[in-house]
Parts: structure tokens; sequence; C-alpha cells
């Protein structure tokens, strides 16, 4: 698969060009509002791109670039003769030029406009028409920044351009899941050359494998955060460098280095070319820990009588590290071998460091000449706070490195803290509960959110009924939604999960609908379900309380596993209504996650204890009034209180096997007893009233622990301050 990309690819595209498109006067403001990704989490802001020609819009995968440049004169002529369209647009970019007039405010001792929080993460979920994200990790960052631009946090974010994104997913006939990468400048990006005040690109160099490698860069811009991305694909460089930044998680263990290279050193010379002086540096996850090497690097030039230690002392004050995994093997790590090749010695030894040393640097045990270099131990080292992204998984974290502490050291002492991770709550709400949140609770009902008991009390005040037929139109959306998608996959004679005889019958508004997304990972237990797959069909059948399920993810390309996975689930054939009441939708992205989350009735997530750091997605279907039904580990821990949700499982069971049985016979046993029961009760003029109940304390409960809001400011008032 990684060859076939690698001949195909069109290395003379090095300038983007806008798809370029001309509107009318009346709405040329379109444009302007095109190129901010404020209007992506304002219902009213992709509503002014989607009502031109609704269509279009969904075929355009709802990117205004590719979008603009295709809707045919024609139709913009007719909107820009039609008042209430331009009423509606002029209202939207007067609030979008009032919300970007108001400049961020300084945290006192923290990030300040003049000196702001410098983010470095791999990946950004921001929209999925920026594809340059794999799953949680890059939707964490994307909804980091939303929620800093909305809380007017001074902050400034790093990272790459890949030029082929991640991979598309496609999954054959067979049940085999495909890849296809495309250049993602074909399709029409929202992204700005950098330019300096004479109009010259801005580059940075850094040097990788013997050469200077030059790497270019582009803005985004989210709100008020401006993001920047590093790009190598230019002229100046050789053909293999300019791969460097070309597939997310894409190549071998040596493209991982060059690219964190860029990320990390790179992403800190280009703060300095366009004058930033960052107050503290993020390092979202250690793939940006070269980072600290080169504010090192900095100060030995500043101070050429220093030491590295006291280099080191000068670095660690400014940076701070969160940590994604709880396996030690999730984490990056090289050999000193792959490491020495793309460190070229005069780097090293401008650290003052001979070889040894460095890469002690990046093991648990600095000595260990067989431990490879771990970027995890090695932003331990260099930053001054960490943390994990749930109470759960700091505890985790604290127990997996405390070798690196003092030989005594009780885990408690390690010094890794835990910020709990959250979601961007107007990009993952439905435009339906938003609307009813404007009638019920006022305009600035995200304010509220801070609140915790006044959102609590709003929301119990909301009439069941107009929370359930919200629900039941969303969930009508996500089953027109499965047609349209799983239409081209028609066979008309047979059925599998993944491909339908007839996708016109598929789904059933009156039944029970169970969502099951996310990457497709061992630990991740896709075939828990499936244990006993008679005691499934028993509910699938059942003739008056029937069960749907609905599944997406991708695995890894190069994780074969992962892969037999999804062909196993892709290939149940049953006499039964499996086939009709089961189906996969391919290519997960951001677009069919927020589907899935705000239209299922149930949430279902089944990891291995302890291997979910936090998870996300069920964050996002709570706030969308959909019940979690999840193994307590990583977030649900925190977020579960009994009636807002169902948990899977016990808590303390050490053996795999052993627990793996366990939790599905729980599975099983809460969705029987508890969740289909509770769901098909009618009580007052047929609604189910005591469904509704742990809906509104859902939404209620989990919203506002759960919201990046949240997350933002306790970064700002634990982390980032000094
Ligand atoms: C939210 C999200 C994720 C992360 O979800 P998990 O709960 O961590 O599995 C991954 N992919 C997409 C597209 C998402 O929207």
């Amino acid at each position: 698969m990684q060859q076939a990309v690698s001949t195909s690819m069109d290395l003379t595209f090095h300038t983007f060009q806008p798809l370029g498109f001309t509107l009318p006067e009346p709405i040329k403001e379109l444009e302007r509002i095109a190129m901010n990704f404020y209007w992506s989490w304002h219902p009213e802001g992709f509503d002014l791109f989607r009502s031109i020609e609704p269509e279009l819009w969904d075929k355009s995968e709802q990117n205004p670039q590719r979008f603009l440049a295709d809707v045919s004169q024609l139709r913009l002529w007719q909107k820009a003769n039609d008042s209430d369209y331009l009423s509606r647009l002029k209202r939207f970019v007067e609030r979008f030029d009032l919300y970007m007039s108001e400049s961020a405010s300084d945290v006192v001792n923290g990030p300040t406009k003049s000196n702001p929080a410098a983010y470095f993460c791999a990946e950004y979920g921001i929209h999925n028409s920026l594809p340059i994200y794999s799953g949680g990790l890059g939707i964490l960052a994307g909804d980091h920044l939303k929620s800093a631009s909305d809380l007017n946090i001074p902050l400034v974010a790093v990272g790459l351009l890949y030029r082929y994104g991640y991979f598309r997913q496609r999954i054959a006939h067979d049940g085999w899941q495909e890849e296809n990468y495309t250049n993602i400048f074909n399709l029409g990006l929202a992204i700005e050359q950098v330019l300096d005040e004479s109009g010259e690109r801005v580059t940075v160099m850094v040097h990788i494998r013997g050469r200077e490698v030059h790497a270019q860069a582009w803005l985004v811009r989210v709100g008020r955060i401006k993001l920047y991305l590093l790009d190598t694909n230019i002229n100046e460089n050789d053909e293999i460098d300019r791969m460097i930044t070309g597939h997310l998680y894409g190549g071998n263990t040596e493209t991982r280095i060059v690219q964190e290279k860029v990320l990390g050193i790179g992403g800190v010379r280009l703060l300095r070319k366009l004058g930033i002086s960052p107050s503290v540096f993020h390092l979202n996850e250690g793939h940006s820990a070269f980072l600290t090497l080169e504010l090192a690097h900095e100060y030995l030039v500043a101070n050429p009588e220093a030491s590295f230690e006291e280099a080191q002392d000068a670095v660690r004050p400014q940076c701070v590290f969160t940590t994604h995994t709880p396996v030690a093997a999730g984490n990056d790590a090289f050999s000193t071998g792959e490491l020495h090749s793309c460190f070229d010695q005069n780097f090293i030894a401008g650290l003052k460091l001979t070889d040894q040393e460095f890469f002690g640097l990046g093991r648990i045990d600095p000595g260990d000449v067989d431990e490879p270099f771990g970027m995890t131990p090695f932003a331990l080292r260099m930053c001054r706070s960490a943390n994990g992204v749930s109470e759960k998984h700091g505890e985790v974290s604290r127990g997996l490195w405390k070798e690196m502490y003092s030989e005594n050291i009780e885990p408690n002492d390690v010094p890794i803290t835990h910020i709990t991770n959250g979601v961007h709550a107007p990009t993952w709400i439905a435009p339906g509960y938003q609307s009813i949140y404007r009638d019920e609770i006022g305009e600035d009902w995200a304010k509220l959110l801070t609140d915790r008991k006044a959102w609590e009390d709003a929301i119990v005040r909301i009439p069941d009924r107009r929370m359930w037929e919200q629900h039941v139109r969303l969930k009508s959306l996500l089953i027109a939604f499965i047609r349209e998608r799983t239409r081209s996959k028609e066979t008309g004679s047979k059925d599998t999960i993944n491909e339908h005889r007839d996708t016109r019958k598929l789904f059933s508004p009156d039944v029970l609908t169970i969502g099951f997304a996310r990457r497709v990972a061992a630990y991740k237990r896709w075939n828990l379900l499936l244990t006993d797959l008679e005691r499934v069909l028993k509910m699938v059948d059942h003739p008056e309380r029937p069960v749907q399920f609905v599944f997406a993810g991708k695995a890894h390309p190069q994780d074969r596993t992962a892969k037999q996975i999804l062909q196993e689930l892709m290939s149940i054939n049953h006499d039964s209504n499996w086939q009709k009441r089961a189906v996969f939708v391919e290519d997960y992205d951001q677009e069919v996650a927020r589907y899935l989350v705000q239209g299922v009735d149930v949430w279902m997530n089944v990891p291995r204890r302890p291997l979910e750091a936090s998870g996300t997605s069920g964050m996002k279907a709570a706030m969308n009034g959909a019940l979690n039904f999840s193994v307590l580990d990583g977030w649900w821990i925190e977020g579960y209180n009994g009636k807002n949700g169902f948990a899977i499982g016990e808590l303390d069971v050490d053996d795999d096997v052993e627990m793996d049985a366990e939790d599905a016979e729980s599975l099983y046993s809460t969705l029987e007893t508890k969740v289909i029961p509770t769901f098909y009760s009618k009580g007052d003029e047929g609604l189910p009233t005591e469904w509704i109940a742990m809906m509104k304390n859902s939404i209620a409960t989990l919203t506002p622990q759960f919201s990046t809001d949240r997350m933002v400011m306790d970064y700002v008032e634990h982390i980032y301050r000094n």
C-alpha cells in the first residue's frame, strides 16, 4: 500500500493554488468567512454555505473552498438577490467581526498577548475539509484551539501540513480495508501562505540526514487562534525530503523521527522568525518533544560557557507535557541507530552532549544502552510539568513512569497530574438542540456551562416532549444518512453489514439504536459484542423490542490484526435480521462522527481497562442526549453517576481473559435487563419517561464537566501559569 502511494506522488505541485472563484459583490464577504473555521462551529455559519445549494454542499464534503468554486454563478446571483439571505449574511459578518475584534486577555502569571502559550501537536482535527488528523488526538487538539478562541486565551498553535493527509477508508467486497490517499491541495483548503513584510514566503531550515531541509509555513485561522503548519514539499528540497510531511503516521520509524524534527525544531524556529516569544510550550503528546532541544540549543548559543544541565534547567520551566497513552508500547520509541542517522554529530555536540548522554535523555534508565529512545521519558525529563488526560490515566501514568524518578518513590509522589479531556460543545451539539437551548435558556446558553448548578436546573426544566422530539428527529436524520452512505454498496442479492441488498429498508427510527465507532485496535475490543453471537442475534431479532447497531472506524494501514477484526465483522452472514439491523459506515471522520453521536440512542464503548486514556466520543454523544453504555475506564469513571448512563463490568479484574469474559457477560446482561427495558417502557403520553430523565441527567451533568471550555481553563489555571 505504502509503495503504491509513493510512486504515484505528485511532487511538482509546490504552490497551493486556491481553486479560484469570483463571488457577486453583495455576497463577497463569504470569501472572508470561508477563510476562518469560525463558521464551522456556528450553525448560522455553515447554513450560509449550505443554503446556497444543499446537495452540492454535501458533495463538496462541506468544504467552502471546493463548494464556492463549484457552485454555479446562477445560484450565487440568486442569493445575491435574496434579501433574506443577505440580511442573514450581514448579521453573521457583524457577529464574526465583533468576535474577532475582541483581543485576547492576559492571564496573570500566565500566557499574555505578547507571550502566548504555544501549543504543539502532530495532528489537528478542526474540520473534515482539512484532513490532517487521524482520530482522537487530532480532534482533541482542534477542540482545544476552538475553546481557547472562545475563551480568548492568548495561544498560538504549531503543526504539520501533510500533503496526502490521512487515508480515506473503503471496505472491499471481501471485507478487507483499503486505503486511499489524495493530494489535499486538490481538495481546496482554507490555508494561507505565510509571507514576511517584503512578501517573501516564510521558511525555516532544519538539518536532517546530512542536508538542510526547508519547510514553508501555512496559516490556518481557527477563530482568534492562529495555527501554523509546516510543509517540506517545496522546490528547494530533494524529492525524499519533500515527502517528510507527506502522510500523517505514514512511512517508517525514520519518517517519524524526521517529521518530529520538523515539528519540534522547525516549529520553534518558525515562532522565532514570526517574532513570537511563548511564555510556555505545550507538548501535546511526545511527538513534538524535540522542540526542547532547540530551546536548549538557543540557550547554549546565548550562553557559550554553560553546560547542557544548565540549558536543561533553563528549558524545563518553559515546557509542559501532556501524555496520551496508558501503555509503554503506545509511545514513540526510536533505536539509537535510527536516531543517529537522523541527527548529525554537530547538533549533538552543539548541545555539549556525547551520543550516549543524548540517547540517555530518552531512556527510563539513562545508562541502559539497550533501551530505545522514548519520546515520553524524554519529554518527562525536559518539561516542568506532566499530565495525563483523565484521573485514572494520571494514576496509570504515575505507575508507568515511576522508575524514572527516585528509587523508592511512592507512585502517588510521581509528578504527573491529570487534566481530563473534553470536547468543544458548539462543534458537537446538534443545531436542533442548540436552538432549544437558545429558546429555553437564552442566546448565551453556552456561557451557562461554567455554572453547573444553573445549567442542570435549566436542562431539567426543558419539557420532555421537546427533548424527545428533537432526539427522534436527529435519529431519523442519522438513518437517512446511513441509507444514503450505503447506497453505493447495494448488492441487490446479498447482505453483509457493509453491503446491503436494499439500503432503503435499513434501520427504523422506532428501534433502539446503538452506536459503536472508534479506531480498530485490539484493546478497543471490537469483537467483545460478538463473544456470544446467538445472544446478540436474539436481541436483534426480538419481535417487540429489537436492537440495531451502527459501526464505524478505521484500522491503522499497517495493522493487519485490526484489519482482520474488521473483515470478520463484515463477513458475518446469518439467517437473522442482523444484516438489516447492523451497518458499517465507511470512512469514519468528523462528519460521520457528528451524525452518529447526534443520532444514536446509546453510545457503546468497551475498551480493556485501563487502556482508554480518556476517550472523547462518548462525551460528544452525551451532549446530544445519547446514553453512554461503557466500561468504567477513562473519562466514564468520572462521568458516570448511576443515573446518566450505563456501566459495563467490574472495576478490578487483573487477568485479560477473565476480564473479557466478565465484561461480555456484563455487556449482555446490562443490555437485556436495563438498557432495552428502559428504552421500550413508555410512560405518560407514550413517551419513554424514564429514558428521557436519564437523557436529561446526562446532558445536565456531563456537558459542563466534559467541555473543552472547562478543560482549557484547567490548563490555564493549573498548567500554563508559572
Ligand atoms: C471524537 C473522535 C474520535 C475520538 O473518539 P474516542 O472516543 O477516543 O474513540 C476519533 N475519531 C473521530 C472522527 C472523532 O470525531
